[in-house]
């Protein structure tokens, strides 16, 4: 009756965690998609506790607490900025999860396994691990506790494959004869650096990636660890978080126009002032009062917002929501430009737009949105940087050059809204802000917004 107790309580979390990752393909939907994951995990953790194998609860019970009293704060506490570090020290603790019982198995099962099962625990432990040093090296680049640059030196690449193809052959040696516990924990060892090195070479810029990458890592873990130890949820939910990291990697790195190898093995994205080969010196910015550019957004027939990473960090998105509202009334048209990689991780913009209750439908996706560009009166750039940038169109020389952006410049007038005219994150200059057509409204996004809105209603 338990057993039958369990597997239903399992294949309740599996279609919930299917229903949450279908719910959180829409920003409107996306917050019932968490719930819905999050009630699939508390029926996946009761199912799992009801096992006949536990004999005693009370280290269970403490390790629920510890995890509840570093989850909570965390969850209430970290901005949605520092997001990407985040998921990264909770994927190292994921992975790390996932090789100490790789290693508490194999210890138990003294030899005695079959090669199916050693097959699933050897991958277990080795992707655990590499996932363990990778995303803790993630977590330090976009913390800035390690250098973000890339950390390169000569036959790199063929150090990390050598590395990583003895690693493959310590796992093909202990699934044959797995009494060789040298080699297991070895294996084990290598697997670790294997993670660090990976990550060495990879720029600050590219680290969402890599995260998402090692999110499949870690999922193919886990998925090893239910075969191994024969958990029917930890298989699904390994190979949903297994494929979805890795179709958001895919699609992450096609939106910067980089191929995946390049990604991995390219060393972009680290030296903050990779100049392209234009340079901006002589031009001039020109500088544009809240009051004028109230004046040109209340008259527009269409106004185009461009959400960016300054608009998350000022936290602005209630005041654009705002002021869009009052372009309305003023009988402008407004719409959203959204940029697959605006913002530090994919989705970040739809996500602080839906929070603000900006209707779902005024939110474009670049391809649907780029030819309108032309028609509209104003883009309004809202912290937006290297997603309008029109080196990445004319500019070989630029490190974005070929990556897809919004096609800002050609609207009849921009107005750009930032603090200074410091590079975004891929440290480079941006000539449309010297664009004649566009107006620099310098400030906080916050500020300069609440002060567009005061504006407007003067007028
Ligand atoms: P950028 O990082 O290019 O630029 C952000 C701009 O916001 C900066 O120039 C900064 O200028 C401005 N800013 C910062 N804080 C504020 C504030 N409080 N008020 C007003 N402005 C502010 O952002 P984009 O969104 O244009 O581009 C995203 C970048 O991140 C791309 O390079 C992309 O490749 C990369 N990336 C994104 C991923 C994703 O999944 N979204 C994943 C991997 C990489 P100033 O300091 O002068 O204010």
């Amino acid at each position: 009756m338990t057993e039958y107790t369990i597997q239903a309580a399992y294949l309740a979390a599996s279609i919930l965690f299917i229903l949450g990752l279908k719910s959180l393909t829409r920003p409107d939907s996306a917050r019932r998609g968490m719930q819905q994951a999050a009630v699939g995990m508390l029926l996946a953790i009761v199912g799992t506790l009801l096992h006949h194998q536990i004999v005693r609860y009370d280290w269970i019970i403490g390790g629920l607490v510890v995890g509840t009293v570093i989850g909570v704060p965390l969850g209430f506490m970290v901005p949605m900025t520092a997001m990407p570090q985040r998921i990264a020290i909770s994927h190292m603790f994921g992975a790390l999860a996932a090789t100490l019982v790789g290693v508490i198995e194999y210890r138990e099962a003294a030899g005695a396994i079959d090669t199916a099962r050693m097959g699933a625990l050897g991958f277990e432990v080795l992707f655990g691990a590499l996932t363990v040093t990778g995303s803790f090296m993630a977590f330090g680049k976009l913390q800035e506790l390690v250098p973000g640059r890339p950390v390169t030196y000569p036959g790199q690449n063929a150090v990390n494959i050598a590395l990583f193809v003895s690693t493959i052959g310590m796992l093909v040696y202990v699934v044959l004869h797995p009494l060789a516990a040298g080699v297991f924990y070895t294996m084990i060892g290598f697997a670790f650096l294997i993670g660090m090195f990976m990550v060495l070479p990879i720029g600050g810029a590219d680290m969402p990636v890599v995260i998402s990458l090692l999110n499949s890592y870690a999922g193919l873990a886990s998925s090893a660890t239910g075969f191994a130890i024969g958990n029917n949820v930890l298989i699904i939910a390994g190979a949903l978080d297994g494929a979805s990291g890795f179709v958001l990697s895919v699609l992450m790195s096609k939106a910067m126009n980089r191929s995946f190898g390049n990604v991995l093995f390219g060393a972009f994205g680290g030296a903050p002032a990779a100049a392209g080969t234009k340079t901006t010196e002589g031009l001039a910015v020109r500088p544009i009062s809240a009051d004028d550019a109230a004046l040109q957004l209340a008259y527009a027939k269409l106004v185009i917002v461009v959400p960016g990473y300054g608009m998350a960090v000022a936290q602005a998105q209630h005041q654009v929501r705002e002021l869009a509202t009052l372009i309305e009334k003023h009988g402008g048209e407004v719409k959203y430009a959204i940029h697959p990689v605006a913002g530090r991780m994919p989705g970040h913009m739809n996500v602080l737009l839906a929070e603000a209750d900006v209707p779902y439908d005024r939110l474009y996706d670049m391809d649907e949105i780029n030819e309108e560009f032309e028609r509209a009166d104003v883009a309004l750039v809202i912290g937006a940087n290297d997603v309008v940038n029109p080196a990445a169109r004319t500019d070989k020389g630029s490190p974005i050059y070929g990556m897809p952006i919004l096609n800002v410049d050609k609207a009849h007038s921009i107005i750009v809204l930032k603090r200074s005219m410091n590079p975004g994150f891929a440290g480079i200059e941006n000539e449309l802000f010297y664009d004649p057509k566009t107006a620099m409204l310098f400030g906080d996004a916050k500020t300069s917004l609440t002060r567009l809105v005061a504006a407007v209603k003067n007028l």
